[in-house]
């Protein structure tokens, strides 16, 4: 068994302590992604590119919540 980065804990939002967040891109299409503990972005449906969205900004799925990866919480 490999670790694997899927397995790493994941940051939470600081509001609603869900792991879950969206990304924009400038046409406004959202794809839903996670942030490892190496605060790397990584989307839900591997095989997504995250090419052309702003990873600078996630909105969280669960709350009103967003900002940047580096503003969420381990717990
Ligand atoms: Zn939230």
């Amino acid at each position: 068994m490999s670790t694997t980065k899927s397995s790493m804990k994941k940051k939470l939002c600081p509001q609603c302590k869900i792991g879950r967040f969206r990304v924009l891109n400038a046409n406004g299409d959202a794809i839903v992604v996670e942030v490892n503990e190496l605060f790397e972005i990584v989307p839900v449906n591997s095989g997504q590119s995250l090419e052309g969205y702003n990873l600078d900004v996630l909105h969280c799925l669960g709350c009103s919540w967003k900002g940047m990866a580096k503003k969420l919480v381990k717990h």
